[in-house]
């Protein structure tokens, strides 16, 4: 059975030892999501290095993502750790004083939040299940009346869905770790919070300065003010992440799945590949089995046909990180050949008219029964179109530069083969042979050339 859906997967504590590693990438990942929010750099880069080591001895291209934190607010601390109750309708002031808190106010570190608040706009702390209202903002100081909640202590996160804050997209720490980072050689770094295209743009020109590696960037989709501009955000960067996570809390929680299948819908036009993240299979942190919900909703990505599905605290804390991955890819191999049988769809991917040659490509592999499409990548271009149009045969991608392996990991139905000479790989039955495809047509890429052969 062909898995055409990637597995995404956080390291963590659970899943950072060699051994993990290798198994994990046995049991079907295909690129690692390394969370800058927790550890510092150095710790960070050994993850990297072991991914790099194992993927190399074992001869799997495997993609490496570093994720920033971003603009992630977080309140000030109290005066003690304990718990400080709060109920609705009183007032509570987020100000610039230093000063531990107390249940009428607390300092807000971040200057440029105060400063970009507006009478009205909302602050949701605690994953929103802590709702204020700003009533009053002055100099160094924001009054807001509590709507929900009823205690609240020190550095609870927050989330700003009416505003737009005009802060940085890398803070200072997403600085050193990016610098950091790109020392690691990483093939995708995700940039969170992102609210416009220019953060992408100041993020590739951070990038380009220090490395002349065609790094990709992934927009993590989790504002507001992101969702109104996803067209323009994902032209701009090479990827993006559905981040339901924080999505869930800046939005009513009942569009996310509208917004997701908007932001899909996008990202095939514009041949952007597209990660379905946060708690897939949240339930497996603690339990060996998932909900019938999650397999529903594993299933359903598949069915959406979404490059990646991504695992977080299931493969960085949680007790079985081995089962996650196993479980993830039983439930997308199968939905993934179901969708193929009774709901092909790569017909109906939307048409740009830069996409006709790789609809072409599509339509000639499915016309022809061919077994798979092989392309001959010399950049992940024209693989990228192939992948956006959603064939139903996998596309080997046969690349002579590890970094173009690595970064087309994430694409849907894409089996990067590394050589380090392309001419020793013409042979097309011996690409056959290497990844399982089965005896009949290929369709072959090669440049501008798009050609039907017979393999055996
Ligand atoms: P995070 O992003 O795990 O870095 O918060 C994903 C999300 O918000 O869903
Ligand atoms: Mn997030």
């Amino acid at each position: 059975m062909t898995r055409f859906t990637k597995i995404t997967a956080s390291i963590g504590p659970s899943s950072e030892s060699e051994t993990v590693l290798r198994q994990m990438i046995l049991g079907g990942v295909n690129v690692f999501r390394i969370n800058f929010s927790h550890d510092v750099g150095q710790v960070q880069g050994k993850k990297i290095d072991s991914v790099r080591r194992i993927s190399q001895k074992l001869g799997l291209p495997v993609g490496i993502m570093v994720d920033l934190q971003g603009p992630k607010h977080r309140i000030g601390n109290f005066a003690t750790e304990e718990k400080y109750s709060i109920s609705p309708g009183q007032t509570f002031t987020f100000d610039s004083n230093p000063e531990p808190g107390n249940s009428w106010r607390v300092n807000m570190p971040d200057a440029d939040v105060i400063a970009s608040l507006k009478v009205g706009d909302r602050i949701l702390l605690n994953d929103g299940k802590i709702e204020m209202q700003v009533t009053d903002v002055a100099p160094g100081e924001v009054k807001t009346k509590v709507v929900r909640g009823t205690e609240i202590w020190s550095r609870r996160g927050f989330n700003l869905p009416d505003t737009e804050i005009i802060t940085s997209v890398l803070t200072q720490k997403d600085r050193a770790d990016l610098e950091y980072a790109l020392t690691k050689n990483p093939d995708w770094v995700a940039v969170s919070f992102v609210q416009r295209p220019e953060d992408i743009a100041m993020v590739r020109d951070f990038i380009t300065e220090r490395t002349s590696a065609p790094i990709k960037i992934m927009a993590k989709i989790e504002r507001r003010n992101a969702v109104t501009r996803i067209a323009e955000i994902a032209s701009a960067a090479d990827g993006v992440m559905i981040a339901r996570g924080d999505l869930a809390v800046e939005l009513p929680f009942e569009q996310v799945p509208a917004i997701s299948r908007q932001i899909i819908r996008e990202c095939r036009r514009l041949n952007r590949p597209v990660v379905m993240a946060t708690q897939m299979l949240g339930s497996m942190v603690e339990n060996e089995f998932p909900t019938r919900a999650e397999i529903s909703d594993v299933a359903n990505a598949a069915y959406l046909r979404v490059d990646s599905t991504m695992t977080s605290e299931e493969t960085t804390i949680g007790v079985h990180p081995l089962k996650v991955v196993e479980t993830m890819d039983k439930i997308l191999s199968f939905a993934d050949m179901d969708a193929i049988e009774h709901f092909n769809d790569w017909v109906r991917t939307e048409n740009a008219p830069e996409n006709d040659w790789s609809r072409s490509v599509s339509s000639m592999a499915h016309l022809n029964h061919a077994s798979a499409i092989i392309v001959f990548a010399r950049d992940t271009d024209s693989t990228m179109q192939i992948s956006a149009r959603r064939p139903d045969v996998p596309i080997v991608a046969v690349c002579d530069n590890n970094l173009v392996a690595n970064q087309l990991c994430l694409l849907r139905g894409v089996i990067p083969v590394y050589t380090p000479d392309l001419f020793a790989l013409r042979d097309v039955n011996a690409v056959a042979k290497m990844t399982a495809i089965k005896p009949g047509k290929l369709v072959i890429v090669d440049g501008d050339e798009v050609s039907l052969r017979d393999h055996n």
